[in-house]
C-alpha cells in the first residue's frame, strides 16, 4: 500500500492525461497483430517441440491413444466440463483437444476486447452469406462474426458482459424443447449459474442478491469503474421511469451499470477461472493445436453405411500438419462451439440426409445438425455527440496503464467502453418478458473509427467515413447505444462448404426476415431516442447527418429509422441452436439415435436467451457436465444436496415462483402452459417452420417424460431411466469450498485444485 501510494504520489506531479504523442488506436492495431501472431508463433513451436518430446513435460498417459472421455473444444463450455469431470473423477483419463493454444497476455486486458477481432492467428473469422433483409451497410451485405480459436474459445476474446437471460426464456426452454423436462426449468437451472459465480458485481451483498447469485465459484463477476457517462444514462433511465437493479435478478426489465467477467482488472476466461489459476487435474489431458475433423463411429459396415445403432468410438484430428485417431472408452463430448460442433458433426455423417448424401458423405445419422441457427441482430442508435466518452487516441494514456497496474482500475480494465445497459419490452413481449437490450458504447468519433467498426461489425469503412465527416476527424466526443432483439423470430441454417474440414461452414443467420423482427426493433429504436432527445439527463440529439443509403427518406420517419435498421444490422456474436436440444440432442444432451457422443457448449441452446450468450452457455458447461458425471440424474443430485456449499434457499425461490404464477398462471412442473404457449394462440410461424422442419425427419427420440404429466409423475419417469451413475464408485466427492485468494497473482499454483 505505502509503494502503491508512493508511485500515485508521483504520478501525481504529472498532468491529468499525459497523451501517448502517437494515435493510440493506431499503434494498438499494430501492437496487437505483431504481439499476437509472434506469440502464437511461439507457443505454437514450443507445443511442435514438446510433440517431438524433446522436452516432454506431460503427464505419461497422455501420450495414450486410448481415453475414457474425448472433449473437442477448450471454449466457454469446454473448459467446464473437461475440468469438471476429471476433478469429480481423478480414476477416469480425459483427453481435451482445442484447435487453437495459450492466449496472449494482450488477450488479458479488456480494453483490448475492440480490437481482438480480426486476429486470424486467434480467431475463427467467419462471414455469413449476403443478408437480403439486413447488413445493408456491410461489405457485400455479409455479416462479420468471429469465435476463439484458442484455450477459452469465445470466453478468451469477447466483451466479457455476463448477463443470464430472462427466467421465462429457461421455462420456455423446459416446455418448447424439453418436452416439459422440469430439469430445464429457469428453477432447475438456476443451481448451474449460481456454482460458478463468485459474485462480486454492483448488487453484492444487496437484496436478494443471495438467492439468484453465487459466492466462492471460480469464475468472477465484477464490474468495473470506468463507464464515460453511465450516472447521466442510468438518471435518464430514471426519468423515463425503469428502475435500476440487477438484470440477472428478479426482474430484468431494469437499467444497470455492466457486469463482467473480470479479475482485479484482467479477463476471467473459462481457461484462466476453470484451469489456469485453479488448478490443472493431473488426469486432464490438453492438446494444444489439434483441430479435430471426424468423429469415427463403430456399426458401420465397409460400404459407409450404418446399420443397427452407431457408437462413437473416437476422433481424428490433425496437428502441426499430422493427422492422429485417439479412441475412447466412455463417450466422446463436442464443445466445439456453435459453429465447429455442427460442422464436425456434419463431416462425419450426422446431419440432414439429403444434403449429405449430396455431398457424398456417408449417412451415420438423419438430424437437422445446422438447422435453427439463432443470433441476436444488433443496430446503432446515435451516434448522440454527448461527453464523457472514450477516444483512444486522448485516454489510454501512460496514466490509464498505471491505475490498470496499480489497481486493475480504469479504462485499460474496461471492456471496449461499454458504459451500462437496460433491459425493456417491445409490444410483442408479454409482461415482464423484455425482448430488447441496449448497451451504451461511449466511443468517441475518432480518425480511425471507422476501421475499427470495420473490424468490429464488418460495415464498409468509406460508407463510415463518409457519414462521420468531419466530425471524426475533429475528435468528437459520442455515444453509440447498440440496441438488439433478444427473441428474434428470425432462424438461419448452417451448412457445409465442402468437404474439407479447414474450409468454412455456409452461414445463413437470415438477420430480419421475420417481419415482426424489423418492427420490434423499430419500437426500441425510437425509445432509445427518446431517451437521449428527451430526458434532462442525456438531453442531445441525435447525429443530424442522415445515414448513408436513407437520405431520400424523411429524417427521423418511422421508414427512415426502418432503412437505419436495416443498414447498420448484422451479428453480435451471440449464435445458438445449430444442435438444439430437443431436436439434435436429447434432454441429456446426447445426439440423438447415437451412443457414446454428446454435444455441451452454445449449440445446443434451442432458443437464445434475452441475453449475451456466455452466462447461458457457462451454465450448459455446468448442467453438461452434472449429466455426464452422474447420469441422466444429474439434476437430482443437486436437489439431493452434492453443492452444499452452493445450497441456495429454496424456499425463497418457491415464493418467487407463486408471484411468477400470479403473473402468467404458470404451472410449474406441470407441462406445457396452454394458456401461454400452447395451442398455437402464440407460437411465431418461424416456431411453426421449424416444428415442420424437424418433423419431416424421423429419427429416435429420447422422453424422459410426456408433457403433460405431473411432477410426481415426472420424477418417477427420470429416477426409473436414471443408469448407474459414471462416476468411479470408488471416488469420493470432496465439496470443500474453494476459497479463491483476492489476489489475482497468487492463484497461479499449479497443484491448487478446487474439488
Ligand atoms: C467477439 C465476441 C464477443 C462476444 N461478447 C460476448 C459478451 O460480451 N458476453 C457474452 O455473454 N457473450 C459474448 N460472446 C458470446 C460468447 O462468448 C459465446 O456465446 C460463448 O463463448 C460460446 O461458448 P462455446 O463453448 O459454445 O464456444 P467457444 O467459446 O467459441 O469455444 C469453442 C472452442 O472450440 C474450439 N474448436 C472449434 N472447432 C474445433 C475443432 N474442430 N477441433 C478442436 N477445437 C475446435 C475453438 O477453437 C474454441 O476454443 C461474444 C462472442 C464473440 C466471438
Amino acid at each position: 500500500m505505502t509503494l502503491i501510494n508512493a508511485i500515485n504520489k508521483i504520478l501525481g506531479v504529472f498532468p491529468d492525461r499525459w497523451p501517448i504523442p502517437l494515435p493510440a488506436s493506431a499503434v494498438i492495431v499494430v501492437a496487437l497483430t505483431l504481439s499476437i501472431n509472434s506469440w502464437v508463433a511461439f507457443d505454437r513451436a514450443k507445443d511442435f517441440v514438446t510433440e517431438n518430446e524433446l522436452i516432454n513435460l506431460t503427464p505419461k498417459h497422455c501420450q495414450d491413444s486410448t481415453f475414457d472421455y474425448i472433449i473437442v473444444g477448450a471454449g466457454a463450455a469446454g473448459m467446464i466440463v473437461a475440468t469438471r469431470l476429471a476433478n469429480a473423477s481423478r480414476g477416469a483419463t480425459i483427453l481435451l483437444l482445442e484447435a487453437g493454444g495459450e492466449p496472449s497476455l494482450l488477450n488479458d486486458l479488456p480494453s483490448m476486447d475492440f480490437f481482438l477481432l480480426n486476429q486470424k492467428e486467434n480467431t475463427w473469422i467467419y462471414n455469413t452469406t449476403p443478408q437480403a433483409y439486413a447488413c445493408g451497410a456491410c461489405d457485400d451485405r455479409k455479416s462479420l462474426t468471429t469465435r476463439g480459436r484458442m484455450l477459452g474459445g469465445s470466453t478468451s476474446t469477447n466483451f466479457m458482459m455476463y448477463v443470464r437471460g430472462n427466467r421465462e426464456d429457461f421455462n420456455r426452454w423446459q416446455h418448447e424443447d424439453a418436452g416439459g423436462d422440469p430439469q430445464w426449468s429457469y428453477k432447475a437451472l438456476l443451481p448451474y449459474f449460481r456454482k460458478s459465480e463468485d459474485y462480486n458485481g454492483a448488487y453484492a451483498n444487496r437484496g436478494e442478491s443471495y438467492v439468484y447469485h453465487g459466492k466462492g465459484g471460480l469464475l468472477n463477476i465484477a464490474t468495473y469503474d470506468y463507464m464515460p457517462g453511465i450516472d447521466q444514462f442510468l438518471n435518464a433511465a430514471r426519468e423515463k421511469g425503469y428502475p435500476i437493479g440487477d438484470y440477472n435478478g428478479r426482474d430484468q426489465e431494469v437499467f444497470s451499470p455492466l457486469e463482467v467477467t473480470t479479475q482485479n482488472g484482467f479477463r476471467e476466461s473459462t481457461y484462466r477461472a476453470f484451469y489456469r489459476d485453479t488448478g490443472k487435474p493431473y488426469n486432464l489431458c490438453v492438446r494444444k493445436y489439434a483441430h479435430v475433423t471426424k468423429v469415427n463411429f463403430a456399426n458401420g459396415n465397409r460400404h459407409g453405411n450404418y446399420a443397427g445403432r452407431p457408437r462413437a468410438v473416437g476422433v481424428t484430428y490433425t496437428r502441426h500438419k499430422k493427422e492422429y485417431t485417439v479412441w475412447v472408452r466412455k463417450e466422446v463430448i463436442l464443445s466445439a462451439g456453435v459453429f465447429g460442433s455442427p460442422k464436425l458433426l456434419l463431416l462425419s455423417g450426422v446431419g440432414p440426409a439429403y444434403d449429405l448424401q449430396a455431398m457424398n458423405i456417408p449417412v451415420v445419422m438423419d438430424l437437422p445438425v445446422g438447422h435453427n441457427l439463432q443470433d441476436h441482430t444488433y443496430t446503432i442508435v446515435g451516434p448522440f455527440l454527448k461527453t464523457p466518452s472514450l477516444n483512444p487516441n486522448r485516454d489510454i494514456t501512460p496514466q490509464a496503464a498505471a491505475s490498470f497496474l496499480l489497481s486493475g482500475s480504469g479504462a485499460i480494465a474496461a471492456p471496449a467502453a461499454l458504459a451500462g445497459v437496460g433491459f425493456f419490452r417491445s409490444p410483442y413481449a408479454k409482461p415482464s418478458y423484455a425482448d430488447l437490450q441496449v448497451v451504451q458504447l461511449s466511443v468517441a468519433l475518432y480518425p480511425e473509427l471507422p476501421r475499427d467498426l470495420n473490424r468490429l461489425f464488418g460495415i464498409t469503412e468509406s460508407l463510415l467515413d463518409s457519414w462521420f465527416y468531419p466530425y471524426h476527424l475533429q475528435n468528437t466526443d459520442a455515444r453509440f447505444p447498440v440496441l438488439w432483439l433478444g427473441r428474434p423470430k428470425s432462424v438461419g441454417q448452417l451448412r457445409l462448404a465442402s468437404r474439407n474440414p479447414e474450409d468454412n461452414p455456409i452461414i445463413d443467420p437470415q438477420y430480419l426476415k421475420h417481419p415482426e423482427d424489423m418492427e420490434a426493433l423499430l419500437h426500441g429504436f425510437k425509445k432509445v431516442v427518446d431517451l437521449y432527445e428527451n430526458t434532462r439527463s442525456l438531453n442531445t440529439t441525435i447525429f443530424p447527418k442522415p445515414v448513408p443509403g436513407c437520405e431520400n427518406l424523411v429524417f427521423k420517419s418511422d421508414n427512415y429509422y426502418r432503412c437505419v435498421i436495416r443498414q447498420f444490422s448484422g451479428s453480435l456474436y451471440h449464435h445458438v441452436g445449430t444442435c438444439a436440444l430437443g431436436k439434435v440432442v436429447d434432454n441429456s444432451l446426447r445426439v440423438k439415435g447415437i451412443d457414446g457422443l454428446r454435444v455441451i457448449d452454445a449449440s445446443v441452446i434451442p432458443r437464445t436467451p434475452n441475453g449475451n450468450t456466455q452466462a447461458s452457455t457457462i451454465m450448459v458447461g455446468e448442467k453438461g457436465a452434472d449429466l455426464v458425471i452422474y447420469g441422466d440424474k444429474g439434476w437430482n443430485g443437486l436437489k439431493e444436496g452434492f453443492y452444499e456449499h452452493e445450497k441456495y434457499n429454496e424456499v425463497d425461490l418457491d415464493n418467487l415462483y407463486s408471484q411468477i404464477k400470479g403473473v402468467h398462471n404458470y404451472k410449474i412442473f406441470n407441462g406445457i402452459n396452454d394458456e401461454q404457449y400452447g395451442a398455437g394462440a402464440e407460437k411465431s410461424k418461424v416456431y411453426h417452420d421449424n416444428e415442420k422442419r424437424s418433423e419431416q425427419i424421423s429419427y429416435p427420440s429420447f422422453s424422459p417424460s410426456s408433457p403433460h404429466s405431473s411432477e410426481e409423475e415426472t420424477e418417477k419417469v427420470l429416477r426409473a431411466s436414471v443408469p448407474e451413475t459414471s462416476l468411479d464408485s470408488s471416488e469420493e466427492m470432496n465439496t470443500a469450498n474453494f476459497k479463491r485468494s483476492p489476489l489475482h497473482l497468487s492463484v497461479h499454483s499449479p497443484e491448487y485444485y478446487y474439488w
